[in-house]
């Protein structure tokens, strides 16, 4: 199984690379949430710093109150900023869902900026180039067990370094 996965992304560099693509991409995705979430959590805790160290009359003019509601990176689910209609799997799709609804929430038609798309675009991009640059310095010389060890490494079925 790991050898014909080996012997598979071996033989076409194309393959690989667009594995890689479709991996990036959904890393994209995800950093799409973490632009967008880790300022808000940043700036929650510092209120929530600001009231435990200030005295509380000072504070409440100055420092607007913490939505009780948790919000990390994985909670609440994504959804529109405009409507706050919740963002299904199928509209959730890295690049593809963005062009089928046009730019635009499923539900209220407002505009969904294209940093979204790009930043994903990029990320599997990049992560194509990435790869493909790695393939070619493993596999430039064919070497089947250099691959099968190398996936297998990868894997964490022997240690890397040292081991034949
Ligand atoms: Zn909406």
């Amino acid at each position: 199984m790991l050898n014909d996965l080996a012997a598979l992304y071996s033989a076409s560099p194309v393959l690989f690379a667009g594995s890689v693509f479709v991996i990036g991409l959904v890393v994209g995705s995800f950093l799409n949430v973490v632009i967008y979430r880790l300022p808000i959590i940043l700036e929650r805790e510092w209120h929530a710093q600001a009231a435990e160290l200030l005295p509380s009359d000072d504070h409440t003019a100055t420092v607007p109150a913490v939505p009780p509601e948790r919000f990390s990176l994985s909670v609440p689910r994504s959804a529109c900023p405009a409507c706050k209609a919740p963002i299904t799997a199928l509209q959730n799709i890295p690049v593809i869902s963005w062009l089928v609804l046009r730019g635009r929430c499923a539900s209220c038609k407002a505009k969904i900026s294209a940093r979204y798309p790009v930043v994903e675009l990029a990320t599997g991009l990049l992560s194509a180039w990435v790869g493909g640059q790695a393939h070619l310095q493993a596999y430039g010389s064919e070497s089947p067990s250099f691959a099968t060890r190398t996936i297998a490494t990868m894997n964490g079925m022997v240690p890397g370094e040292g081991s034949a």
